[in-house]
């Protein structure tokens, strides 16, 4: 990541600090948005407060709330955290029934305060609405380029405009739909919320690539990336929703679900692997168990290598370390001692210290590693810059040797499906063989979790695992490949 660490600033006005972007998202491959919804009989924006609390992983660029009382929208959207700018102050002024939130990462659109979700629109006779959206719309470019020659005018440069133009232009009787004649012609991997009236909706794609759920508590809907979302707000968890679904949710009705066309479940791996919090549910599986399923399944396959301690990088590599320890036999140590608070704090960054950032966050235990041989469990290889340095620091701590071990597959395809991943030419395991990785990393020895061991872990429902394997949704793919992206 391209970050002047001399020159960073303080965080102010809600402008997150550089380097805190940095040790929150240590991987070069990132989180993508999360979005919530809800219908109740009052006092929302509390609720959405602490669902977009809860999927603040996802994003943490932006945030943002639209709420409508039956009249008038009520909105607040800022660059920074979810707990830096919601303030009571600010939730008091959020009335409404209905409402939408929104945690940004960009990767399309770019940065702009006028890419900040919810968008709130007006479409007659169905009056004020909001919309996010997670995910990547393929075709958002050519769609664009038709809408503005016939005479559409753009706000921002968020792919979820264009939802909001084809959705404005379509014709059907109701809202669905129109929805669905409107998402249609988007190509791509995304889940919706939108909200109407006194109802929300919820849509994902007909492949399912990225998560929407349900959850219910007395006098409140909700529909949210997570299921943690649901937790944190005492709401039991319904359902997710399906692919090529629309449910419309309000508090007369409850659920209405209208069924469309859906394609190959390909729910992306590496939502299970990396993106999304332990503790959150997908398919009937806590993400937790997939996680040490993987851990199981790597040491199963690496049982000819001589360990004492096995250490995870965090927060990943935990579950897969303890799954990996308990069937190699071996103690899992905590390894690395983790600094939750500086991503809230100024630091003024020391160029002379060697690997700062990392160090800036992860300090591993002076005595307990020394002079061992340390199995070290992440949960992928991307560019293998923090791999590199978090082994160098570890042999500097005078490990005596270091089996690097990764709970997925060699990362060796870019995503096209909304994850923020690099060019082919940045992907470690696209450019150099495992001996050579090895080498650059400073490993004794690497290895991979297998794809079929990573099917097994992640259980029957239907993945996509185009990144490890290049074999995408080629009617998705072959659209991409003829437009350049945004970011
Ligand atoms: Fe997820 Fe990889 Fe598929 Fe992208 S290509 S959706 S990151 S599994």
């Amino acid at each position: 990541m391209a970050v002047g660490y001399g020159a960073c600033k303080p965080a102010v006005a809600g402008i997150a600090c550089p380097v805190s972007a940095v040790v929150r998202t240590m991987k070069s491959i990132r989180e993508e948005c999360g979005i919530a919804a809800i219908a109740a009989n009052e006092g929302i924006a509390r609720y959405l407060y602490y669902c977009l609390h809860a999927l603040q992983h996802r994003g943490q660029e932006a945030c943002g709330v639209v709420c409508f009382d039956g009249k008038k929208l009520h909105s607040h959207k800022n660059f920074g955290l979810v707990s830096d700018n919601f303030t009571p102050a600010v939730l008091n002024t959020l009335r409404g029934h209905v409402g939408a939130g929104h945690v940004r990462y960009s990767t399309q659109g770019g940065r702009d305060v006028t890419n900040i979700q919810p968008f709130a629109f007006s479409v007659p006779p169905f009056g004020l609405l909001t919309l996010a959206h997670n995910g990547n719309i393929t075709n958002a470019r050519v769609l664009r380029r038709t809408l503005e020659a016939t005479g559409a005018i753009f706000r921002s440069s968020s792919d979820t405009e264009v939802c909001m133009h084809l959705l404005a232009r379509a014709q059907g009787e109701t809202l669905v739909a129109r929805l669905r004649e409107a998402m249609q012609q988007v190509k791509g991997a995304y889940a919706l919320v939108l909200t109407a009236g006194d109802k929300i909706y919820g849509l994902r794609d007909p492949f399912g690539f990225r998560p929407l759920v349900i959850g219910k508590k007395q006098n409140l809907w909700v529909l949210a990336s997570e299921s943690c979302a649901l937790d944190l707000i005492d709401a039991e968890f319904v359902r997710e929703v399906r692919p090529a679904e629309i449910v419309q949710l309000d508090m007369q009705t409850g659920i209405t679900s209208f069924v469309g066309t859906a394609k190959p479940s390909s729910f992306c791996a590496f939502e299970l692997i990396y993106f999304a919090r332990p503790d959150s549910l997908f398919a009937d599986q806590e993400v937790y168990a997939v996680r040490k399923a993987i851990g199981e399944r790597l040491a199963s396959e690496d049982q000819d290598t001589q360990a004492d301690v096995v250490i995870a990088v965090p927060d990943s590599g935990v579950p897969m370390a303890f799954g990996y320890g308990e069937r190699a036999g071996l103690p899992v140590a905590a390894g690395f001692m983790r600094n939750h608070y500086v991503g809230r704090t100024f630091i003024h960054p020391d160029q002379q210290i060697r690997d700062f950032a990392v160090r800036l966050k992860l300090n591993p235990l002076p005595r307990s590693l020394k002079n061992q041989r340390v199995i070290v469990v992440d949960d992928s290889l991307v560019r293998g810059t923090t791999a590199k340095k978090i082994l160098r620091v570890l042999r500097n701590r005078g490990v005596q040797a270091i089996h690097l071990r990764i709970g997925s597959p060699p990362i060796t395809h870019s995503c096209f499906y909304g994850v923020d991943t690099p060019d082919r030419s940045q992907l470690i395991a696209a450019q150099q063989d495992t001996a050579q990785i090895c080498r650059t990393l400073g490993a004794d020895s690497l290895r991979y979790l297998s794809l079929p061991a990573l099917h097994q872990a992640l259980g029957d429902a239907g993945h996509c695992t185009a990144c490890f394997t290049g074999n995408y949704r080629e009617d998705i793919f072959q659209k991409i490949a003829k437009q350049p992206r945004d970011g």
